[in-house]
């Protein structure tokens, strides 16, 4: 056994050379060195000592609902919260969290507890610590506006933070800019409600999502971020991609800023997809498309 593999072992559960395919919604990406599931904030603290003094690389994954990962071997540690630490508790209109927690699994024990705020994210298939990094949303909400203070372990501390301090932005943050922060819970302020209102709600987001995004197929959830004033979407089909094919991925016949792994596709297949439509968007509309879906351990 390796060195870093017997030490990280002390502290937590260490799986090795692991596809990054089979932790991501994609299916896609080589194999990761290490793959190591804290159990507490006290082993946390101990394996990122230990990388930070022996200077491996790491990346935190949550659910890996919005990655793209190369096929290259990724030689370094995979850090996932969602095993252990995944806990949450309600008390009054607030809910803490863990950041291993499933939002779908938070979202539908807020609407058990009569409370409301979290319909939105009924249906993103992340982590609450993806979904503070992201700050994703949807149906014109986002994780701002019910996050009230994030947990964050920086520079070898733990500490709380205000969400105002959190520079959140369309699926932006501060956390985007400081690779090395983890996000390890976080407080929510909801708002009490009606239980059936707020579980018809999330029926009628999920219908919508059924019936406009392919969930029957791998994909990372939108490729593109809407620019200014106008949508990834519109663009997308203003090209005529819808379906447009490049090995085994995809441009989505169902909802065309999704692309999905139609068959084994390589991550140079769906980058290709990504670099394709992007030229064609400039040349014929003027529109520089950025990726929603984030790059991890490309050269
Ligand atoms: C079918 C489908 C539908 C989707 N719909 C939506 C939608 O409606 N709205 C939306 O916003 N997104 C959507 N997404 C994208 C994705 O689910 C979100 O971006 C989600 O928040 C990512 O969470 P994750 O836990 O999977 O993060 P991952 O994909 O695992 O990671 C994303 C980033 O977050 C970082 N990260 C993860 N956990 C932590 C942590 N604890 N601390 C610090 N950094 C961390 C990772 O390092 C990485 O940089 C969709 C995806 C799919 C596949």
């Amino acid at each position: 056994m390796d060195e870093l593999l017997k030490e990280l072992s002390e502290y937590a559960i260490v799986e090795t050379e692991v596809p990054m395919s089979s932790m991501t919604t994609l299916h896609i990406g080589g194999p990761a060195k290490y793959v190591v599931y804290p159990e507490n904030t006290i082993a946390l603290d101990a394996i990122m000592k230990m990388l930070k003094e022996k200077n491996v690389p790491f990346k935190v994954f949550g659910k890996g609902s919005n990655l793209l990962c190369s096929d290259q071997p990724f030689n370094g540690v995979v850090l996932r919260l969602d095993r252990h630490m995944d806990a949450y508790y309600f008390s009054d209109d607030e809910v803490t969290a863990e950041a291993g927690c499933s939002l779908i699994a938070l979202s539908y024990a807020a609407a058990k507890h009569g409370l409301s705020g979290l319909e939105f994210a009924s249906g993103i298939p992340g982590t609450i610590g993806g979904a503070v990094f992201m700050n994703a949303g949807a149906y014109k909400s986002s994780m701002s506006e019910v996050l009230k203070e994030v947990f964050v372990y920086r520079d070898g501390v733990l500490e709380w933070i205000k969400a105002e301090d959190c520079m959140f932005g369309y699926r932006s943050s501060i956390f985007q800019k400081h690779n090395d922060w983890i996000v390890a819970g976080v407080k929510m302020k909801l708002v009490p409600g009606n239980i059936d209102e707020i579980r018809s709600l999330m029926d009628n987001r999920r219908e919508r999502r059924i019936s406009s995004q392919p969930l029957d197929k791998p994909s990372a959830g939108s490729v593109f971020r809407n620019p200014e004033n106008s949508a990834a979407w519109k663009l997308i089909e203003g090209i005529g991609y819808r379906g447009r094919t490049i090995g085994g991925a995809k441009v989505s016949e169902k909802h065309v800023n999704f692309i999905v792994n139609e068959n084994c596709a390589k991550a140079s297949d769906y980058l290709e997809l990504v670099q394709e439509i992007q030229e064609k968007v400039r040349s014929q509309f003027g529109i520089d498309l950025h990726m929603e879906v984030e790059k991890f351990n490309w050269d």
